[in-house]
């Protein structure tokens, strides 16, 4: 018969740590939220090799009594609840009293701590869950907690860690969120004495934002708010023209609290309806703050997800506040100047820059416009008459000679050679679409600046020639269209274990995008057919990088994320470079092209493809107006 026992303290504890520490990144998280559940104003992280050796959080928050050191990592031990009814409104990040406890149960925990009117601080080490005794120490008033060795008792975690970078990442991902959700605090995040992140407190939650994911998303990020009885939303979603791949960038503070919710991002993607691509989610920053017994934040072990009481009010007016403001926002991507955006945290010395360099373009554009015959004349090598295959097939701007073709088919660029570059055909010239913005400067090989209606349009090449890839093969690929090339002698590629795991067990996935692999014994797989439009790639380096697509997108459910990373993937190794130089008939090409893609304005990663300055800016810009 089973005898049925308790379980000891110890196993208590790492059934625990088991469910709420799962990585490097977990301590931080429950670290950093202790810091700013007592008030700390400044929180500095230290990590060493992913957190896997050192964990440090420092914080001059409340402290904590010598005398309760040791019911601080002890289990369930808080001083956040005390009674039941408090559990249902938590006002505080942690309520459980279990963080501390856990973690100490799987590492060399050292805890030292003072007050503010303690004259002197205190120390406490914990190793595997076993005290020792209660030290004086000197400390300046709040806590420090360094956590070292993580999972040295807990030998099937410490498998379980991926390598330093991936930890790492892991571990900036939880420090963004809080963060972010604390634009009034200092936070600092050094790793292996890098700094890697100095936030100094600050009251434009814009700032901190920039800070965190760059300022070029940041500048252009769009507000919402509203306010409905006790439930106030606020925030930023980004303007269409940025979106992601995945829905990660989808930042939702509750009370103070990151959480993730699929009815309010199901909201978002409805209020992003018609805007973005199918695959492309939108980016949002945004906070509801509500009576806290509205929500239960109990449901979840390290509290991600909670539980509305009226989950269907939130998602309306969440789709609501968002549908509403983009009914009175442009939403082109237009450059702006600082006297258009009065509020915005604009560097200004910046911005007196850009100006310039529009004015100076400008200037030399207006120099130039009379030679170029801006309204309709085509650059002199544009041979209408020449045979033209494939008039529109933009996968034909690719510059690589495919083994095979037709010789005929070179011709349809008019005879250009093409020496510029190297192996480069020169794109299919498509005729009879001429038109104004088939003809365009280029600047430092890498912009196109073309006349439109009502303005100038500057084009990145790279970014456009990619979206036009994009767009083609991923049409390609749906329709099963997509051409791949026997290889001679099918080449070899010595992958790790877990890998050539992922490799084969993508293979269906790759075939589909024109890479044949196949097991080749051991953790080499066989590489037999290769798509055409990457002949000038190495196949194994092109495999190696969708291999590592694969691993990040992995964790992804969604299949269709996975393929569209690929295909971004290809694309944007297919595409003409910023610094290449282009004959002016691969620049009509583009330009025509340009027409042909579904959302020409975005690369697949989101940046502009273009920038439209209108007429009218210009004319302000040189004080018509
Ligand atoms: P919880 O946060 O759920 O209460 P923890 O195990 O994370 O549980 O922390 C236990 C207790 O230790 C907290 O309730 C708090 O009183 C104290 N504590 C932990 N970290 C700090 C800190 N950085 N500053 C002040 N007190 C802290
Ligand atoms: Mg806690």
């Amino acid at each position: 018969m089973p005898l049925i026992r308790p379980l000891s303290q110890s196993l208590i504890n790492k059934i625990a740590a088991g469910e709420v520490i799962e990585r490097p990144a977990s301590v931080v998280k429950e670290l950093m939220e202790n810091a700013v559940d007592a008030g700390a104003g400044r929180i500095d992280v230290t990590i060493r090799a992913g957190g896997g050796e050192l964990v440090r959080v420092v914080d001059d928050g409340c402290g904590i009594p010598a005398e309760q050191l040791p019911l601080a990592v002890a289990s369930h031990a808080t001083s956040k609840l005390a009674e039941a009814d408090d559990l249902f409104r938590v006002t505080t990040l942690g309520f459980r009293g279990e963080a501390l406890a856990s973690i100490a149960e799987i590492s060399r925990l050292v805890l030292r701590s003072r007050t503010p009117d303690s004259p002197s601080g205190a120390e406490l080490e914990v190793v595997g869950g076993k005290p020792g005794e209660v030290a004086p120490c000197g400390s300046p008033p709040g806590t420090s907690i360094e956590v070292q060795n993580l999972f040295f008792n807990t030998p099937v975690r410490r498998k379980f860690l991926r390598t330093t970078q991936t930890e790492f990442g892991h571990i900036s991902e939880a420090f963004a969120r809080i963060a972010l959700a604390c634009p009034e605090k200092h936070f600092t995040l050094r790793h292996n004495d890098r700094s890697v992140f100095e936030l100094p407190a600050c009251d434009d939650w814009r700032d901190r934002i920039g800070r965190l994911f760059g300022r070029e998303l940041a500048e252009q990020l769009i507000w919402v708010e509203s306010g409905d009885g006790d439930v106030r939303l606020s925030g930023y979603v980004a303007n269409p023209a940025q979106s992601r791949g995945n829905n990660r960038m989808q930042y939702l503070l509750l009370n103070g609290r990151h959480i993730r919710d699929r009815s309010l991002q199901h909201a978002l993607s409805e209020a992003y309806r018609g805007l973005l691509m199918t695959g492309r989610y939108p980016i949002a920053f945004l906070r509801f703050e509500m009576p806290p017994e509205m929500v239960d934040v109990n449901v979840h072990p390290t509290k991600l997800e909670v539980r509305f009481q009226d989950g269907g009010r939130l998602y309306g007016q969440l789709l609501a506040a968002i549908r509403q403001r983009f009914l009175t926002t442009d939403l082109t991507a237009q450059v702006r100047t600082a006297d258009d955006t009065p509020e915005s945290s604009h560097d200004p010395a910046q911005t007196a820059a850009m100006r310039q360099e529009l004015v100076d373009w400008a200037k030399g554009q207006v120099a130039g416009w009379g030679r170029n015959g801006a309204a309709g004349s085509s650059p002199p090598s544009f041979d209408e008459a020449s045979p033209c295959p494939q008039p529109h097939d933009p996968l034909q701007l690719n510059r690589i000679d495919r083994p095979g073709e037709a010789p005929g088919q070179s011709s349809g660029n008019g005879g250009q050679p093409s020496g510029h570059r190297d192996g480069g055909a020169i794109p299919q010239v498509p005729n009879g679409l001429p038109g104004r913005s088939s003809s365009a400067l280029q600047v430092h090989n890498r912009y196109l600046v073309a006349e439109t209606d009502d303005g100038v349009t500057i084009i990145d090449q790279h970014a456009l020639h990619e979206r036009i890839l994009y767009e083609a093969l991923r049409r390609r690929v749906l329709d099963g269209a997509i051409e791949s090339q026997s290889l001679l002698v099918p080449e070899p590629v010595d992958l790790g274990p877990s890998e050539a795991a992922t490799v084969l067990e993508n293979c269906e996935l790759l075939a589909r995008l024109g890479v044949v692999v196949e097991p080749f014994g051991g953790d080499t797989v066989l590489i037999s057919g290769y798509p055409a439009m990457l002949a000038n790639f190495r196949p194994a380096d092109v495999l190696q990088e969708l291999l590592s697509r694969l691993i990040e997108g992995g964790k992804q459910p969604d299949g269709r994320d996975i393929l569209d990373a690929l295909l971004h993937t290809i694309a944007c190794k297919a595409a003409v470079k910023a610094g290449d130089r282009l004959a002016p008939e691969e620049i009509s090409a583009l330009l025509e092209q340009r027409h042909l893609v579904d959302d020409a304005h975005h690369c697949p990663h989101g940046r502009p493809t273009a920038l439209v300055f209108t007429r009218e800016e210009l004319d302000r810009q040189f004080r018509r107006v």
